[in-house]
């Protein structure tokens, strides 16, 4: 069995990459973000309570998380892996995989970081704003909000893996093939 993290900032490629990889290594792709667009489509009330946060740029709370990625754990069951995308984004959200994971006789195998420079990811979110139909990607201040909680939040959950010596920092600026080769490399080490 073999369970990926992949962590990026927003902008950085990690849901295009995560796909790829789930493909490639016959993993269940789990990204919180998906999911929680999905509740707000369905019009249910974690998806109305979620979305007053996504449109602020803000985190969702650690609590309803961790719920959502444990029934997706139970969910599926004799699976070859995961990969999770956009989970953890916190210590207190990493500290609950591990014990999620240890409590069903699992373990992160490798965790992943891509690095891109800010510039690059506004660019990138403000070009991804004129289709994705996501409020979250056409307003600069939301933009860079959604990074300033990943700087301040969501490293502390990356480095929380590196005290564990499995994160590997993969470069995410060159095309979507030079990334997803990068990353394989890591993944085959
Ligand atoms: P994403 O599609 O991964 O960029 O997520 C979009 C938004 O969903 C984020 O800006 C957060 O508001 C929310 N979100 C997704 N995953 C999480 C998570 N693990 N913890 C808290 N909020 C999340």
């Amino acid at each position: 069995m073999v369970n990926i993290i992949i962590f990026g900032p927003p902008g950085s490629g990690k849901g295009t990459q995560a796909v790829q990889l789930a493909q490639k290594y016959n993993l269940i792709h789990i990204s919180t973000g998906d999911l929680l667009r999905e509740e707000i489509a369905n019009g249910t009330s974690l998806g109305l309570d979620a979305k007053l946060y996504i449109d602020s740029g803000k985190l969702v709370p650690d609590k309803v998380m961790i719920d959502i990625i444990n029934i997706k754990l139970e969910e599926n069951k004799q699976v070859q892996g995961f990969i999770f995308d956009g989970f953890p984004r916190t210590v207190p959200q990493a500290e609950a995989l591990d014990n999620l994971l240890n409590q069903k006789g699992m373990t992160i195998s490798k965790v992943l970081a891509l690095d891109v420079s800010v510039e690059e990811l506004k660019k990138r979110i403000l070009k991804r704003g004129m289709t994705s139909g996501r409020s979250d990607d056409t307003d600069e201040l939301i933009i860079d909000k959604r990074v300033k909680e990943y700087e301040e939040k969501t490293k502390a959950a990356a480095n929380y893996f590196d005290r564990q010596e499995k994160l590997s920092l993969v470069q995410g600026e060159g095309t979507i093939e030079d990334t997803f080769a990068l990353l394989c490399e890591v993944i085959d080490k």
